[in-house]
């Protein structure tokens, strides 16, 4: 990964770009201060954001606000675990008028994600942070390395904002002084933020992460969302020397797919299937993360029917050969096969 130093600019020539700024679009950057023990990462989403904003299309903006805030959170939770797989970060709200259920935000390693809410009948058209998470809500943090242990950790949301309740996690979990600035634009379809996080061991690093802090509050949501990233930081710190690595792009990609619909009707039992072979036509089964529309034909239910007839007929000869087998093995595995419609999809 290459570096890009930018020179701070002087109020009497303009700077000028290191990197094309179309490539900062979609994108998150990490930075270092030379002069101080503080690292950094700033992100700009849009064009994902339009494609997360179709998953809760039916949702007040105060619901759709939450989801965006939480996919520029996972982006930057993503880029700093460097966890080279799958992150998840999900907020399991708790109780109260407004609560919603669960949103959740999966990214992957090369930054591609998909995420939803999932909630109620919801009645109101306006309500906050604090008011959606409910009494006893909690945000959890999974990262699952490839190769790795998974790990997870879990953060209580008793603050205001979404960017609290990360800067709690970060120090409560990571021992890392933390901080966040999270921004969300529903009518426009924009989401960024910024994260700075101070690098162990170097003197001072919590006064400068202090005096960052400071300066990067002063970002406002049409600077992140209109300038390059480059030219954020630079307007930001253009008193410290900067350095900025190449930025690192940010899609929106669902994990649905017609085999894994096929694998949820396979969990289901053959009377039900059978039921919907008898109505005679095909079935739409929608993925309840980006709501993409599967149209199974008769003819695929008939045949994943015939499978599983097969299969069970293939476990009970083999049950009926070997009596010690358990045969019920075949049984859990096809019910675990449910990762598409719930919630918890892993990778
Ligand atoms: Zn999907």
């Amino acid at each position: 990964m290459s570096e890009h130093n930018l020179t701070p600019p002087t109020p009497e020539h303009a700077p000028s770009v290191v990197v094309s700024e179309d490539t900062q679009q979609n994108s998150v950057v990490r930075f270092l201060f030379d002069d101080h023990g503080v690292r950094g990462e700033i992100v700009h989403l849009h064009e994902p954001v339009q494609k997360l904003l179709e998953c809760v299309r039916a949702y007040p903006p105060c619901v759709k606000g939450l989801l965006l805030e939480l996919a520029a959170a996972a982006v930057l939770i993503a880029a700093t675990l460097k966890a080279n797989g799958t992150v998840t970060v999900q907020i399991q709200c708790g109780k109260g008028p407004k609560a919603l259920n669960f949103a959740f935000i999966n990214i992957d390693k090369d930054l591609n994600f998909y995420g939803n809410v999932l909630s109620d009948e919801i009645k109101f058209t306006e309500a906050s942070f604090k008011e959606m998470v409910g009494q006893g809500g909690i945000m959890v943090i999974s990262a699952f390395p490839e190769g790795g242990t998974r790990y997870q950790g879990i953060v209580a949301l008793d603050k205001d904002t979404m960017a609290e309740a990360l800067e709690d996690y970060f120090r409560e979990s990571e021992q890392l002084a933390t901080s966040f600035l999270i921004q969300s634009d529903v009518a426009t379809a924009y989401a960024g933020g910024m994260m700075l996080q101070i690098v162990p061991n170097i003197e001072n690093n919590l006064e400068s992460l202090h005096h960052l802090t400071t300066l990067a509050a002063t970002l406002q949501p049409q600077e992140l969302f209109e300038l390059s990233l480059h030219e954020s930081l630079r307007r930001l710190f253009w008193n410290d020397k900067i350095r900025v690595f190449d930025p690192e792009p940010v899609t929106y990609r669902c994990i649905c797919s017609k085999e894994r619909i096929f694998r949820v009707l396979a969990a289901l039992s053959n009377d039900e299937l059978s039921a919907m072979i008898a109505e005679n036509k095909g079935i739409d089964m929608s993925c309840q993360s980006c709501g993409k529309v599967y149209h199974v034909t008769i003819d695929e239910l008939k045949d994943l029917l015939t499978a599983k007839q097969q299969s069970a007929a293939d476990n009970k000869a083999s049950a009926d050969s070997s009596a010690s087998a358990d045969s019920s093995a075949g049984n859990a595995s096809s019910a675990s096969a449910d990762k598409t419609q719930g919630p918890s999809i892993e990778a």
